[in-house]
């Protein structure tokens, strides 16, 4: 199994790390052709508007929906889940709609915009306390019936999942807890 991390922009290499420490083989992916060999993939924070025009420029939407089409896992964090999102808000920008729900960019207001608190986690039934950290983070302000939540802080849905694409409005490679590399992990191992 191999996971690509999307290296154009922002903090892909904690990525890289975190799948290090979970013993998974990783690659940073900076051209859209590099996605073939790939199982999974993941859409680390950074900056959406940015990202977008990189990704446009490297031709990466049409190879994106093929990846996406051929049931290969995705996961978005931060910035990743604006651009996988099927509408965004604050303001409004093209975004690939590959899960059902809604977000508003930089919602936490000024002073809160990063922060790190603990948030709890429902991933393999059971719920878990699990710390979160968030860099002037989305909120998702509607979920499409068809979308699971998978992890909640003030009572608000910040992960969560449809199919093949999971979502966080946090940053699971900025601590020491692996619990959601793992989890994604078993989604591409289930895919592939
Ligand atoms: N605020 C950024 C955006 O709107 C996302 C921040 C992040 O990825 N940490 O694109």
């Amino acid at each position: 199994m191999k996971i690509g991390v999307l290296a154009l922009q922002g903090d892909f290499a904690l990525h890289g790390r975190a799948l290090d420490r979970i013993a998974v083989e990783s690659a940073e992916i900076r051209r859209a052709a590099d996605l073939d060999a790939m199982d999974g993939l993941i859409i680390p924070g950074g900056e959406s508007t940015t990202l977008l025009k990189l990704m446009e420029a490297g031709e990466f939407v049409p190879a994106l929906e093929k990846f996406h089409a051929n049931g290969r896992p995705i996961f978005g964090t931060c910035a990743g889940l604006i651009v996988l999102a099927r509408e965004v808000l604050s303001p409004r920008q093209f975004s690939l709609g590959f899960i059902d729900v809604t977000v508003e960019r930089n919602a936490y207001g000024r002073q809160k915009e990063s922060f790190e608190s603990e948030g709890e986690a429902i991933l393999d039934g059971e719920p878990g306390p699990l710390r979160m950290v968030f860099i002037r983070a989305p909120r998702i302000r509607r979920l499409g019936a068809t979308v699971t939540r998978l992890a909640a802080y003030g009572g608000e849905c910040v992960m969560a999942r449809e199919g093949s694409v999971l979502v966080a409005t946090f940053h699971p490679e900025l601590t020491d807890d692996t619990t959601v590399h793992r989890y994604f992990c078993r989604m591409v191992e289930a895919a592939s």
